[in-house]
């Protein structure tokens, strides 16, 4: 009965028969998974509001202070919390922090100086740190202020090149940088374990390096961060998993005091650091946001590897496969196609609650180097822990998916994708049986 009626549902917002009958039978094969995936988002879930309990959270923190922000204390309290939750000396969480990549240049600028050398073991960093960095010339560089960069790419099969790691630490190594996710790349995203092993393996060739992590759309797949193995400062977006869909702009560090400090100066001034910025009014909507993203996540989770698995079963290249162990809530389709990943962009802005009238074009977006499709019909502009999906315009056509506020918007919207690649004959129709 219930059945019949969802099946209505989807019928009314125009997905045919084959397309649910098909998404449907896969779904039968994952549902050990997304019990696993509950069990994480509850243990998660306790870890946040403990953390929120220990740091007294009350009505008043909700308010923000105007001016200076001199005693806002909810900034204080924010703060606090995401110390507790990433098991951190410190934390620095601010509107202030504009995305993801004003995060890691934050933390990259802020505890680098003249004369250091940033080493990225596991290969070329997300497309918008090139520039921060000065891998491609930009005014304002890391570079450009006498940081020099080196990186070691990882071995064919994916793995960690300990030879080449070792090799490329000298006397001017500082900071060691290491992207969790995959970014745009097809390589696989990092287990916190692994992360951890790599860490001790660094510290043990120099053990005064400070190492950070980008942990941007890590944050609670899995139980532990990678601040419980080893990372000196993880850094991400309050756009991404943290804050939960409800966050509307921000950026977060957490790590050493020392380095904290350091950012915090670079961000405000010396001397004043952690101690002014106004919250403008968002400090219900960062913790409350962070209260829902371990449920959040899960949700993203169960969408991501539901896409995996049905165009898995296409036969188009999914990439992590249906199977895999997960360390993000990305999920890469390759098409080898421009016109499948335009048509796959299309269904999920169509499957969005805002902007669903709209359809996604090519543009060239700042700091990125090719042309990039975007699908987002986000309550957040911009925000990725909300379904959506993206990808350059290079080979292999890869549509990188993400987010889902909830498991069954994720659900509609990869069932929306096939059925826009399924109309236009991009599939074909006898693969559905
Ligand atoms: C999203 C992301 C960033 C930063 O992106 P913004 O769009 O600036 O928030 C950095 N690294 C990784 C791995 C990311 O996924």
């Amino acid at each position: 009965m219930t059945e019949a009626l969802l099946q209505k549902q989807y019928e009314d917002l125009g997905i045919k028969k084959e397309v649910y009958e098909f998404c449907e039978k896969q779904l039968d094969s994952l549902k050990d998974r997304f019990s696993e995936i509950d069990k994480v988002a509850e243990i998660n879930q306790m870890k946040v509001l403990s953390a929120m309990q220990k740091a007294k959270i009350s009505e008043a923190c909700f308010n923000s202070a105007t001016g200076y922000g001199y005693g806002d204390i909810g900034r204080e309290k924010i703060e606090e919390v995401y110390s507790e939750v990433f098991h951190t000396e410190d934390a620095l969480v601010r509107p202030q922090i504009t995305c993801g990549t004003h995060a890691l240049a934050l933390a990259l600028s802020s505890n680098l100086r003249p004369g250091d050398e940033l080493l990225s073991p596991v290969g070329r960093p997300y497309d918008t740190l090139e520039e921060v960095i000065g891998i491609r010339e930009s005014k304002g560089s890391l570079k450009e202020y006498g940081v020099s960069y080196r990186e070691v790419a990882l071995k064919e099969d994916g793995s960690f090149d300990y030879d080449g790691i070792k090799n490329a630490i000298n006397e001017k190594t500082k900071l060691v940088t290491i992207q969790r996710s995959r970014g745009y790349a097809t390589r696989p995203s990092f287990s916190v374990k692994s992360i951890g092993e790599l860490i001790a393996f660094i510290k043990n060739i120099k053990p005064d390096l400070n190492v950070m992590v980008d942990n941007c759309y890590g944050e609670f797949v899995d139980l532990n961060e990678p601040s419980d193995v080893g990372a000196d400062l993880v850094v991400g977006s309050l756009i991404k998993n943290p804050g939960g869909g409800l966050c509307i702009s921000g950026g977060y560090l957490c790590g050493k005091k020392e380095m904290i400090e350091n950012a915090s100066y670079r961000l405000t001034t010396p001397g004043l650091g952690k101690e002014v910025g106004t919250t403008f009014g968002i400090n219900r909507s960062v913790l409350q946001g962070l209260f829902l993203s371990p449920t959040v996540v899960s949700g993203a989770l169960k969408g991501a590897i539901f896409a995996s698995k049905i165009y898995d079963e296409l036969g188009f290249s999914v990439f992590p496969g249906p199977d895999d162990e997960r360390n993000d809530i990305i999920q890469a389709v390759s098409f080898n196609d421009p016109d499948k990943l335009v048509a796959f962009c299309g269904g999920i802005q169509a499957a969005s609650p805002v902007d669903s009238f709209v359809k996604p074009e090519p543009w060239d977006m700042p700091g990125y180097d090719d042309k990039v499709i975007m699908a987002a019909g986000a309550f957040v502009s911009g925000s990725s822990i909300e379904l959506s999906a993206d990808g350059p315009l290079r080979s292999p056509y890869a549509a990188y998916f993400q987010g889902g506020l909830t498991w069954y918007h994720a659900r509609f919207g990869i069932m929306n994708s096939l059925e826009k690649l399924y109309d236009a004959d991009l599939v074909a129709k006898d693969a559905l049986c």
